[in-house]
């Protein structure tokens, strides 16, 4: 999952929100709207910028809104105790919410359930006197979905989580100098003396066939292998 992060100009401070007692789902009662739109309308109703937390695209992009930690504009009266999450769209004369939003609402509910474990999930017609999110939003379903989503399940990394998490550990093994001697960002220049150590079983992996050899050592390896140590 991505968020997409705009550095919103807010007219005013935010404030800390106290409890994350739910999440309030809503629509934006515009068939088509940017998150941009969104934070101008509700500057135009006197708010400090844009309500919602989140913001997700027909086309399943999703904007963060106010930061997480902050109490949003969206919920008269229960906005110190929620977040709130909204769709482009007017599901209210809608008849269906396209694939793509519909997974990426999911995957954010996936999210927010992980860091929220405890709360729980409301239309916004259940807190308040309105129509929204709508009469063709898909209500149950998302629903379900948050009361589904186990602890457990929302811990899984998701595939962007993974990546990113592959390039940090890439980035980690070159700041330290730490490699795995089949890992392809070894120098190649000291690949030839590293192997023949590793055959000669002067250098013994450990079970997971890593050698952690800084960068100095194999250049001091190698130095002394030029130098016939090794024959
Ligand atoms: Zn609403």
């Amino acid at each position: 999952m991505n968020i997409i992060e705009t550095n919103w100009k807010w007219k005013t401070g935010l404030s800390t929100r106290p409890r994350t007692d739910y999440i309030v789902l809503h629509h934006a009662a515009a068939i088509t709207c940017t998150a941009q739109q969104v934070d101008n309308w509700h500057k135009g109703n006197g708010w400090t910028g844009i309500g919602y937390h989140f913001f997700i695209r027909k086309d399943g992009s999703i904007y963060r809104g106010r930061p997480e930690w902050a109490t949003g504009a969206h919920a008269s009266g229960k906005n110190s105790i929620s977040m709130g999450v909204c769709v482009e769209g007017n599901y209210e004369t809608e008849k269906t919410m396209p694939q793509a939003q519909k997974t990426a609402l999911k995957e954010l509910l996936t999210y927010l359930k992980g860091k929220y474990p405890t709360a729980g999930i409301k239309g916004h017609r259940e807190v308040g006197a309105t129509g929204c999110p709508g009469k063709y939003y898909p209500f149950e379903e998302m629903k379900a979905h948050w009361n589904n989503t186990t602890k457990k399940e929302s811990e899984e990394l998701t595939m962007s989580q993974y990546e990113e998490l592959k390039k940090e550990i890439a980035e980690l093994k070159e700041k330290t100098g730490y490699f795995n001697y089949i890992d392809k960002n070894m120098n190649e220049s000291y690949k030839p003396t590293i192997q023949k150590l590793v055959d000669q079983g002067r250098l013994e992996g450990n079970e997971k066939g890593e050698l952690m050899l800084t960068t100095d050592m194999m250049r001091i390896l190698t130095i002394l292998d030029r130098a016939g140590v090794f024959n």
